[in-house]
């Protein structure tokens, strides 16, 4: 998800962009704890920075393995990484603009659980729960649908959804 609008400088990694069928890819369960694991996460991380967002799913930057990344700290000092992660939604329904660094100037309300459990697994492939609020548990929310190939667009009326995909085919490159 961005943080504003999203910026074009230099990415670290390169970021897929809707429709590229590459986003449709569900990933596969992280097995391989190492080095260059955590390099990927680090890169993930530089990334979402570069490119203004608060999360980034592996997905998006073409690594197909359950990995996000996340920072929705006002100071950009709280990454969180989590591998393998799974949600439970414990909240109730809430309403939140949403935004995607893979669908740059796209903003629309998607209904999401304002609370959530997570059981995942550090970058370490130590055990990690945690229980999430608000804007964090949205994020993660909206990068976990990243890993099974869902974009929140998908969250939108049929009718939304084609008027988007028909503004971004009038959009220059
Ligand atoms: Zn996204």
């Amino acid at each position: 998800m961005p943080q504003g609008i999203a910026n074009q400088k230099m990415h670290h990694l390169p970021i897929l962009q809707h429709p590229d069928r590459r986003l449709r890819i569900k990933a596969s369960l992280v097995e391989h704890f190492d080095e260059k694991l955590a390099d990927q996460a680090e890169k993930m991380l530089a990334t979402m920075y570069d490119a203004k967002g608060i999360g980034l799913a592996g997905t998006q930057v073409d690594f197909h393995q359950r990995v996000i990344v996340i920072d929705v700290s006002e100071n950009r000092d709280s990454p969180i990484k989590l591998v393998n992660p799974e949600i439970e939604l414990i909240g109730e329904t809430v309403s939140n603009e949403e935004g995607c660094l893979s669908i740059p100037g796209v903003y629309d309300s998607v209904k999401r659980s304002d609370r959530i459990n997570v059981s995942a697994q550090a970058i370490d492939g130590s055990a990690l729960e945690m229980e999430a609020e608000g804007l964090l548990a949205i994020c993660i929310q909206h990068e976990c649908d990243h890993l099974d190939g869902i974009l929140f667009i998908d969250h939108l009326s049929s009718l939304k959804r084609k008027r988007i995909n028909e503004q971004l085919k009038k959009t220059p490159e």
